[in-house]
């Protein structure tokens, strides 16, 4: 059986075509009228066995993404693999939100950066951006991203459950943590179940806001007065999360969809001093 049906018999007919493309593109070098003309079917013995690897890593579920080694992310192409969430559609257009309501360059701090792809997406938009994550595997692949995009980023390993102390203050502070509870894995995919980093996607289902709570706290003592937190969020959790930051004392709380309608994002604005409302609300 040839390449594409068999990748077919896993992903269907117009995902499979998809992927067989983007292989042919990226790992060989053939464009689409290549593999129309029927070069796709001249391959090398070497790159045939390679294919062979690649075809038999699709049918055991590997994302595509791990595959070829990276991801398409607000145009840029950002380095991914194996101990590194692959950026979502949705994280971009909590991307083009900060951006479009921060037009002039601001310090930001992106909490658990995985790829990086939020931090130096904004940091090529000319932002001072500083960038946490607990892996370093991810940091690794994070700082690769930077260098490669010609971004410049402050990478730094920490743990926002136990952050270190540190009297710096940003102007934005945008975080996608975990937030897909444990008991949600039964309805997951199986290339992002098997294959992605359970320590990027998982809560515990006795605190889904876990690490909502550990943001918002750190938030309250670093950002500016009127500085700005933005959140993607699992959809059942934007009101508990909104809710939280109504209470925590955080102003102007909205909730917003992602392009597919569900509940995506929470922002809010910070306080004008610490511990002090501008506004009795
Ligand atoms: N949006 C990702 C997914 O659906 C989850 C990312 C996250 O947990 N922050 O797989």
């Amino acid at each position: 059986m040839n390449y594409l049906h068999r990748i077919q018999d896993v992903y269907g007919t117009r995902e499979a075509r998809a992927i067989y493309m983007l292989v042919m593109e990226k790992v060989f070098g053939l464009s689409p009228t290549d593999v129309l003309l029927g070069k796709d079917k001249e391959l090398s013995a070497h790159s045939n066995a390679e294919m062979e690897n690649i075809v038999l890593r699709l049918e055991n579920m590997e994302p595509i993404q791990y595959i070829i080694g990276e991801c398409e992310f607000m145009g840029h192409s950002f380095k991914v693999g194996k101990g590194v969430l692959i950026p979502r559609p949705e994280t971009e257009e909590l991307v083009k939100l900060i951006i479009q309501e921060n037009p002039t360059p601001m310090d930001i701090l992106d909490i658990g950066t995985g790829s990086g792809c939020i931090a130096i997406s904004l940091a090529l938009e000319g932002h001072r951006v500083t960038a946490y994550d607990i892996s370093d595997q991810a940091l690794d692949m994070a700082s690769a991203n930077s260098k490669r995009l010609g971004a410049e980023v402050c990478f730094e390993r920490e743990n926002i459950l136990h952050p270190s102390s540190t009297h710096r203050v940003w102007g934005a502070i945008a975080s996608n943590p975990p937030y897909i509870r444990q008991s949600e894995a039964a309805m997951m995919e199986d290339n992002v179940l098997r294959h992605e980093p359970h320590i990027a996607l998982f809560v515990p289902d006795d605190n889904p806001l876990l690490f909502y709570e550990a943001v918002a706290t750190y938030s309250i003592g670093h950002l500016q007065p009127h500085g700005k937190l933005y959140f993607e969020c699992n959809r059942e959790h934007a009101y508990d999360v909104a809710e939280m930051l109504v209470q925590m004392g955080f102003r102007n709380v909205v909730t917003l969809r992602d392009a597919f309608g569900n509940l995506r994002f929470v922002k809010a604005v910070a306080k004008d001093k610490a511990g002090v409302s501008s506004s009795s609300l």
